[in-house]
């Protein structure tokens, strides 16, 4: 029979692994089977899935993934629960060979032995937004998902231009995706319980804006626009245009007034088509 995860077991495994939960590797463990159903039945994982979960902790979510996705790809740093892993699968009923468990940093990630097609994980809160942005660049494949992040991280992936929310990881991120809040998780669901709220946001991919070199360009508007948040776009990104931004402005159809909180990333991307060009007159 397969089964997930419950309170008391999740306790008695890190006994035995001897685990004292750290805060550097944001290691609080989802104790509730339901929640687990919840975030992959939200993310509408099937058996034509692969899925990618980051930091897999003890399995819960990992179990709940299985239950639905042809084959699950977790990546785990801490060499104890990367271990244990497989053996917490068979356990439960569930066939290890649909599990492929790579003991190694998600920041670090470069490639990946499968396509995955979605991306489901309890992110560790402290690297959630570069681990997001670096697989959403590096594996075009995963063409949804949720994850779930400390809250305040959440509203502002989420957010949309002209909210104070809004800011540099969203607008990247909307280069690949569209976000949105995908509901709150209690504290209580968790072990040891967080002093943060968690909520989930789910994204969809849609049509690629521009090339690695349109991106790359784009990116440095962003930075740009929110390293100087306060400021408007035509002294904000004054250096990047050499004595220029205001004109590009203008040709990029962008109010040279405006902040760049006010901007969707197509804007972005429009002012980075003239970054381009301006670089390539010199
Ligand atoms: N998915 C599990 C759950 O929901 O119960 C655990 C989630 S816990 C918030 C984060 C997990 O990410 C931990 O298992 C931790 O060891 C792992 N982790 C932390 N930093 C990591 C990194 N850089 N690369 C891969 N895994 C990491």
């Amino acid at each position: 029979m397969k089964t997930l995860l419950g309170a008391v077991e999740i306790r008695e495994l890190a006994k035995e692994l001897d685990l004292k939960p750290t805060k550097k590797l944001g290691q609080n463990f989802v104790v509730d089977a339901n929640t687990c159903r919840k975030i992959v039945k939200l993310a509408q994982v099937s058996e034509g899935d692969i899925a990618l979960e980051i930091g897999p902790g003890l399995g819960s979510l990992t179990l709940a993934l299985l239950e639905n996705a042809h084959q699950v790809l977790a990546v785990e740093i801490d060499d104890r629960l990367a271990n244990q892993l497989p053996i917490t699968v068979e356990k439960h009923g569930f066939d290890s060979k649909n599990l492929i468990v790579l003991n190694q940093d998600a920041m670090g990630l470069m490639q990946l032995p499968t396509k995955p097609t979605v991306l489901v994980a309890n992110l560790p809160y402290n690297i959630s937004v570069p681990v997001l942005l670096n697989l959403l660049e590096r594996f075009p494949s995963i063409n949804r998902g949720v994850v779930m992040v400390q809250s305040e991280v959440a509203y502002r992936l989420a957010a949309k231009p002209g909210n104070k929310q809004y800011g540099s990881p969203t607008a990247k991120a909307n280069w690949w995706v569209d976000l949105e809040m995908a509901g709150s998780v209690g504290r209580s669901v968790f072990w040891p319980v967080p002093n943060v709220d968690s909520s989930l946001v789910s994204f969809v991919r849609h049509a690629p804006l521009g090339d690695e070199r349109q991106r790359s360009a784009t990116f440095s508007i962003i930075d740009q626009a929110f390293a100087k948040r306060r400021k408007m776009m035509r002294s904000a990104i004054a250096d990047l245009f050499e004595g220029e931004a205001e004109d590009n402005l203008i040709a990029a159809g962008i109010d040279p007034t405006i902040r760049g909180e006010a901007l969707a990333v197509e804007q972005f991307f429009q002012i980075g088509e003239q970054l381009l060009a301006h670089n390539s007159r010199k």
